[in-house]
């Protein structure tokens, strides 16, 4: 890759890019006004290590970020490089705040490949493959998959979602995990490396009370979803539940490096010195993601309602389409397709699916798949309606082209 602007890439060929850099481009590419913070800021800071020194833009980003948080404040944040970063530290905070060492979280999940995080993620085997021993007192259970799991024992969303956040009273914590040793339950509102797979509102309101009623943490891997990339800051704000930890990167600073632990205030009562990093907050990542948050804030959240919904719209037409196209989901512009053999035994056909993704790229597009059997589109939030439908547009012939002699 040579230069990009906005959602098109150039290098020999112009490319249409619904990738966003794994969802992080979220402004687009080089947006002019991220360009300019961050050359101004070049200019006049680069490090001072905000472990021990002062610098006023780790201050005037936690202002901004408390103001849309989705928990009440006061709040604290803690600045690392990376999603994974954000993870470790809601790891340790948790553990550290509560005095507790369990943590539970979900098949499907991914919260990054540092040793802690790669503890909590349940999604590939091979993320895992020859790493072992992995960090000890985690637990994985089911995460509601709608699409897949749904069945004439839990014929709807809302019944599968109760269902699974039950098994963690009706049954973990009867048989092998006693409450009173769970710092945690950690969960991405909409899994992402797992397939774009959207938790029931019901699922989540029900975890938040069992984490209530137990004095255990909730903390929210918005590291993919968050940032206004489902058309509110942070996904999990369209269940109306509040987590205590919120894991924040990708998209909030338009690809500079940046990760970010948000707690309520209280949480973050460890000493000086527990948890820090060196880069940590590095003042040009800073002011990216406040003119990030600028942008998102004046135009990004609206518009990624506004093409999400026509996006996701055409796409669920597809579903009655095309026979290997089994189903179309998504919030805002965090939306996927799912590949499948057939409706009826719904297999996964991630051959198809990688060929597609393959076939797109050949045709200018820029694609990834999620989970077994998706294909993900996280354009820029700035996306606007015609790039869209020329995306959709070459999306639909490469399914053509792929599935012609499936039929
Ligand atoms: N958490 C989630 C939900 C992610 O999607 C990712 C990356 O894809 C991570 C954590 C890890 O982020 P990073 O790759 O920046 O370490």
């Amino acid at each position: 890759m040579a230069a990009a602007s906005g959602s098109r890439t150039s290098t020999v060929i112009k490319f249409l890019d619904f990738t966003s850099g794994i969802a992080v481009n979220s402004t687009g590419h080089c947006h002019p006004d991220v360009v300019k913070a961050i050359q101004d800021q070049c200019a006049q800071l680069i490090h001072m290590s905000g472990t021990d020194f002062y610098y006023e833009q780790m201050p005037a980003l936690a202002e901004r970020l408390s103001a849309i948080a989705p928990m009440p404040g006061p709040h604290r944040v803690y600045y690392g490089n990376s999603g994974a970063e954000a993870v470790e530290c809601a790891l340790k905070l948790a553990r550290s705040h509560t005095g507790r060492q369990q943590i539970i979280s979900f098949f499907g999940s991914f919260h990054g490949r540092t040793m802690g995080a790669l503890s909590l993620t349940g999604s590939k085997i091979q993320q895992k493959r020859g790493f072992a021993p992995f960090v000890p007192g985690v637990t994985h259970i089911q995460y509601p998959n709608a699409y897949r799991d749904c069945n004439a024992a839990l014929p709807t969303e809302e019944i599968l979602g109760f269902a699974c956040a039950r098994f963690i009273e009706e049954k973990l914590f009867k048989t092998t995990l006693p409450p009173e040793d769970v710092a945690a339950i950690i969960l991405e509102p909409i899994q992402g490396e797992g397939g774009y797979i959207i938790a029931p509102n019901i699922f989540l309101q029900e975890i938040r009370r069992i984490c209530d009623r137990h004095g255990i943490l909730l903390i929210a891997d918005e590291v993919q979803s968050g940032a206004g990339r489902t058309g509110k800051w942070w996904a999990i704000e369209h269940s109306g539940v509040q987590p205590d930890i919120v894991c924040i990167a990708k998209g909030i600073a338009s690809g500079m490096p940046l990760g970010i632990c948000m707690t309520r205030a209280e949480l973050m009562d460890w000493l000086p010195g527990s948890h820090a990093s060196t880069f940590g907050g590095n003042p040009i990542s800073i002011a990216a993601a406040l003119a990030t948050i600028d942008i998102l804030e004046w135009e990004g959240l609206q518009n990624a309602t506004t093409v999400g919904t026509s996006m996701l719209t055409r796409l669920k037409t597809w579903v009655e389409k095309y026979r290997n196209v089994g189903d179309a989901r998504g919030r805002g512009l965090m939306i996927a397709i799912e590949l499948v053999e057939g409706k009826e035994t719904r297999n996964p056909i991630p051959k198809l699916r990688d060929q597609i993704v393959h076939l797109a790229f050949q045709h200018g597009l820029l694609l990834l798949g999620c989970g077994e059997t998706s294909i993900r589109l996280c354009p820029s939030l700035l996306v606007c309606k015609q790039d869209a439908d020329i995306a959709l547009n070459i999306l639909e012939e490469c399914i053509q082209l792929a599935t012609a002699d499936l039929q």
